[in-house]
């Protein structure tokens, strides 16, 4: 009887691990398919909103595997529409495909040699942030999902993103065009996922993180006026470039004694400062750019207001005038907490406990932060180190490389997150 029972739980034990490997077949297949298209794509890399040959490439792919494909979609963003067998919510998928003005260096048989032109000048081209993966990653799940469409219950988008590293000047792009173009309507799109791949996490791992993961960047401008005079008479004038210190000064206090960095990180940086012609002459004015950080929106209102109140007073203060302007430029990198409690198992399955590992926040940014400001995300980060090795090269360096043995990964995951999400009833 004992024994019985020993084999009814062994049996029972092998059905539940058995879920979601039934699909083992299918990635077999598509590995060597991902890892050639990735390559493909690596060799002919295209700039932010000039991606058309990786757009065709994606389309044709698409429309043979009988999804409905949208074409043109900011710019050069391909969609693809897959139908499920059953009724049910609507999930997207989202893949950046864009490369960087990066000359490559390295011995790699499908390195890039092509150039481009970018802000008048020749440059070399290259997928320096990995986008090849993630675009032939999201065709391989296409190909598994549309596969096995009878198991989808619901709606898939697949969206292929132009110009994630940010649109020419004068251009507009990204998601937030894409979002602007009404992605994310017809079918309402109710969640989406999406990756990015690391060239210092070890292929095979995944990390993540809960709430605030890559930061909100914005831009300010503070224009500072003092009165001129000459070098040797201060008194008879308001010297810019004195009130220019106190600034940065108190902006720092603003973070080492008024932000909880206990909740996340922030930052605060001053990353210009222009004034003055001459030794002995105190000029009229300054101006002062920098970038302000943030992975919680109330921390970012806060710094923003205090910013502001602190700027004019501390240019009073000293008998100047002195004004800021904020822009944001992206928004958190937020991943919804209740996604990432319902989604963590279906890693974990597939994955390997031990491989899913919890990510420090990245006070980098990444516009997939829009999608996630108008539905819930999650938004992960895949390993494409080299197992075994400890050495990795940052992402958008010459010498930036990914090991393509992590790529799999990558496919079943977002195929199985996919497959579970759509089968929840809630
Ligand atoms: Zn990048
Ligand atoms: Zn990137």
């Amino acid at each position: 009887m004992k024994n019985l029972i020993c084999t009814l739980f062994l049996l029972i034990g092998t059905m539940v691990l058995a879920q979601g490997t039934d699909l083992s077949d299918d990635y077999n297949r598509i590995e060597e398919k991902v890892i050639r298209w990735r390559r493909e794509i690596h060799q002919n890399p295209e700039l932010s909103n000039r991606e058309f040959k990786t757009a065709e490439k994606i389309a044709a792919h698409l429309n043979s595997l009988g999804i409905a494909v949208q074409t043109g979609v900011a710019h050069t963003g391909v969609v693809g529409i897959l139908k499920g067998g059953q009724p049910g919510k609507v999930l997207a998928l989202r893949a950046d495909i864009d490369a960087l003005p990066v000359t490559e260096r390295n011995d790699l048989a499908f390195k890039s040699t092509v150039t481009s032109e970018f802000l008048g000048e020749q440059v070399g081209v290259m997928h320096a942030c990995g986008h090849d993966t993630h675009t032939a990653i999201l065709m391989g799940v296409a190909e598994v999902l549309s596969k096995n469409k009878d198991k989808v219950k619901g709606t898939v988008k697949f969206i292929f993103q132009p110009a994630e590293e940010g649109a020419p000047p004068g251009e507009e792009g990204g998601a937030l065009l894409m979002i602007k173009e009404g992605v994310l309507k017809n079918p309402d799109v109710d969640a989406i996922f999406g990756l990015h791949i690391k060239s210092e996490i070890p292929a095979g791992v995944i990390r993540y993180k809960s709430g605030g993961t890559m930061a909100a960047a914005q831009r300010f401008v503070i224009n500072v006026k003092g009165k001129q005079s000459h070098g040797s008479q201060p008194w008879l004038g308001v010297d810019p470039i004195l009130i220019s210190a106190k600034i940065i000064d108190g902006l720092q206090t603003i973070i080492s004694r008024e932000s909880d960095l206990t909740n996340e990180a922030a930052v605060i940086s001053v990353g210009k400062i222009k004034s003055g012609v001459r030794f002995n002459i105190i000029p009229e004015s300054a101006e002062l750019i920098g970038t302000i950080r943030t992975l919680d929106y109330d921390m970012q209102k806060m710094i923003n207001r205090r910013m502001e109140e602190m700027v004019p007073a501390i240019a009073k203060a000293y008998g100047g005038d002195a004004t800021i302007d904020i822009k944001s430029s992206t928004a958190i990198t937020y991943n919804d907490p209740d996604l990432v409690v319902k989604m963590l198992p279906t890693m974990q399955r597939v994955g390997g406990k031990e491989n899913i590992q919890i990510q420090k926040a990245i006070t980098g940014a990444e516009d997939f932060s829009y999608f996630q400001e108008e539905i819930p995300g999650f938004f992960f980060f895949l390993g494409g180190m080299t197992p075994g090795t400890t050495e990795s090269f940052p992402h958008h360096t010459p010498d930036f490389i990914i090991d393509d043995s992590g790529l799999i990964l990558g496919v079943k995951t977002l195929t199985e997150m996919s497959l579970d999400y759509l089968n929840m009833t809630n």
